[in-house]
């Protein structure tokens, strides 16, 4: 199974310090072992420096968004084919941060999982709970319908190249941190949604928990059986931080 560590910049940084967080990155990796795929998500303006930066080295850039359509009048959209075209290796689709401010809902996150994976760039899907849901004990049916709805339509062999990142809301940017166990409980949940629809393929899916993960409570939930790596905000934004979450995963499952 793989093993991913992404770190979603969010809309920090500005073109210097861009530059500097993928540099220190890189730096940084040069001591450990390279068994961990290791990915960023700079903000629009920056993905074709970084993609330039990171060229021959094991970081994989990728965007935040993307639009569906491949060309047409969508002021302000991006689409698969530039994102292709500058060495973009994968999107993150789905944060709840879109969901919850942009109004995306499910099916709209499957048109662009879609086109993602008809352009060659790997969708890196996020789903999660929020707050009430989970107080209601309501997050799988929540996590099991955004699987479903994000997935309708699509074949085995184009699920089996997503990413899935769960990322319960309430640990977003909060603090918060699903415990190691309740990771693993909705991992394992979502695992088993897969396979219901892709079979044995659903093993070779990298699973990543999100949401508050830093270095001092990444080692319990990178230790689950299901949690394949982490999507991380906050603290991929210092480079000592990301690298050492890197190591904490590489320790943990090679
Ligand atoms: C995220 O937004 O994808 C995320 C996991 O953020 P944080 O690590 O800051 O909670």
């Amino acid at each position: 199974m793989r093993t991913i560590v992404a770190g979603n910049w969010k809309m920090h940084t500005d073109r210097t310090t861009a530059a500097e967080l993928v540099n220190g990155v890189v730096k940084g990796l040069e001591a450990l072992p390279a068994q961990v795929e290791v990915v960023v998500a700079p903000p629009f303006p920056f993905l074709a420096s970084v993609a330039e930066q990171v060229n021959g080295t094991r970081v994989l850039v990728a965007a935040q968004n993307c639009h569906e359509a491949a060309t047409g009048a969508y002021t302000g959209e991006v689409s698969v084919g530039m994102l292709k075209s500058i060495g973009v290796g994968a999107c993150i689709v789905g944060h709840s941060e879109r969901r919850q401010y942009f109004g995306e809902t499910d099916t709209a996150v499957g048109r662009k999982m879609a086109a993602l994976l008809a352009g060659g760039i790997t969708p890196i899907y996020c789903c999660g709970e929020v707050k009430a849901e989970r107080e209601a004990g309501r997050h799988f049916d929540v996590v099991g319908r955004q699987i479903d709805e994000a997935f309708a339509g699509m074949d085995a062999e184009m699920i089996a190249r997503v990413v899935v990142a769960y990322e319960p809301v309430w640990a977003i940017g909060t603090g918060l941190t699903a415990s190691p166990e309740q990771a693993q409980e909705m991992h394992a949940f979502i695992r088993s949604a897969l396979r219901n629809k892709v079979g044995a393929l659903a093993d070779t899916i990298p699973l990543l928990y999100g949401g508050s993960c830093k270095p001092d409570n990444a080692a319990g939930l990178f230790g689950q059986p299901d949690i394949n790596g982490g999507l991380i905000g906050g603290a991929a934004l210092d480079a000592t931080s990301f690298v050492e979450l890197v190591r904490l995963a590489t320790a943990a499952k090679h």
